[in-house]
């Protein structure tokens, strides 16, 4: 798991990452769930996109934090 910059936005030091789930309907109407990831900054709000691993979240993260400047 590798640490998290933080928030390019406001400078949060510790954004946390949140897993949740949510359904796709099937063809057959039944509903599939699927985990997804993001973090999230508890200060000023700001969500990563949602991946599909926890180290993606991070990685994306990570690389916003690198381009906030
Ligand atoms: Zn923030």
């Amino acid at each position: 798991m590798e640490e998290l910059k933080p928030c390019p936005f406001c400078g949060e030091e510790n954004p946390s990452i949140s897993m949740a789930c949510w359904s796709i309907a099937q063809e057959d109407d039944k509903l599939q769930w699927v985990d997804y990831w993001y973090v999230v900054c508890g200060k000023c709000g700001t969500k990563s996109f949602q991946y599909g691993t926890e180290g993606l979240a991070e990685e994306a993260w990570n690389r916003r934090a690198n381009n906030g400047n």
